[in-house]
């Protein structure tokens, strides 16, 4: 049985950047990344992720936290096997927060949503063909993207702990943060 609850907390600017923002230091793990100059929402930018946070007030961080049960988190599972269960059940609830922030963002004049990971906002990300991105409309980057340190945001205002897979079982839990940039 999967249960979800809503991650939600606005938080200053002033606090968070200082707190939770490194852009030199997250750089180097989203370099590892497979969507690293793969989706338009990731690095390498031709901007500084540093102005975008200097050019809003507060952070609403808004998410999930998505609880797997015992009967999920304890069952052993190939890697291929795993990789789809996770994708399954992860998949609408990242479309849901996407569609949620997007309305957030539309019902705040003049503030700017975070997605919750990479772009999916097409099938397949144009990126890798050097073309422009097809839906910049549609398109955000992510806390993590813009050198945000997810890990230490779900620790310092949710008293959570990110978690893994492990040796082909799913953890307790997984998270999905974004949010809304107000200005
Ligand atoms: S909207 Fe499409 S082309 Fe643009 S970043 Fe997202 S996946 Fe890539």
């Amino acid at each position: 049985m999967i249960e979800t609850q809503i991650l939600q907390r606005e938080i200053a600017l002033a606090e968070y950047v200082p707190a939770c923002i490194d852009v030199g230091k997250f750089i180097k793990f989203c370099e590892e990344c497979p969507a690293y100059s793969r989706n338009w929402a990731c690095p390498p930018f031709n901007f500084s992720p540093m102005n975008i946070w200097l050019s809003y007030k507060s952070i609403l961080l808004y998410g999930r936290k998505v609880v797997f049960g015992e009967e999920l988190a304890n069952k052993q599972y190939e890697a291929d096997e795993l990789n789809s269960l996770i994708y399954e059940i992860m998949t609408p609830i990242k479309t849901s927060i996407t569609e949620e922030l997007l309305e957030m963002e539309r019902g705040n004049h003049g503030s700017r949503a975070l997605f919750a990971g990479k772009c999916e906002g097409c099938e397949i990300c144009n990126r890798p063909t050097g073309q422009a991105c097809i839906r910049p409309e549609f398109m955000r980057h992510s806390i993590e993207a813009l050198g945000g340190d997810v890990e230490k945001t779900l620790k310092l205002y949710f008293d959570e702990k990110l978690v893994w897979t492990s040796a082909g079982r799913l953890p307790q839990h997984f998270f999905l943060l974004g949010g809304l940039l107000i200005g």
